[in-house]
């Protein structure tokens, strides 16, 4: 089965955070990884993510995926996630990222506009 090619980056994104669904039903959130090249910096991390299957698009179903890996923009807006499939794939992108669970559960509130 060929791998499905990743969507092109949001052309806003400068940051990554993670997201992962408890078993329990509840949620864990990350903190949030600024690249300082940003996009640039985004996208050769997920080339390399891509390459060793450590990333996927958010698109296919059904979704079992262990994490979501959330683009932000620099308001901090969600504008583009993709799928980190397994345990293993997110603790690579935990590494890279320097992720680190946020405790509290995080009420993201509503759009501000
Ligand atoms: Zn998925």
């Amino acid at each position: 089965m060929a791998k499905p090619l990743l969507p092109e980056l949001h052309p806003n994104a400068v940051a990554l955070t993670a997201f992962r669904a408890l078993p329990d039903g509840s949620g864990r959130a990350y903190t949030i990884s600024e690249a300082p090249s940003r996009a640039h910096a985004i996208k050769f991390s997920l080339r390399r993510a891509w390459a060793v299957g450590y990333v996927r698009p958010s698109t296919h179903t059904p979704c079992d995926c262990y994490a979501v890996l959330d683009v932000l923009d620099a308001n901090d807006e969600i504008v583009q996630d993709f799928c980190v499939p397994s345990a293993a794939a997110f603790r690579w992108w935990y590494r890279t990222l320097d992720l680190r669970a946020i405790a509290e559960p995080v009420c993201t509130g509503t759009d501000s506009r």
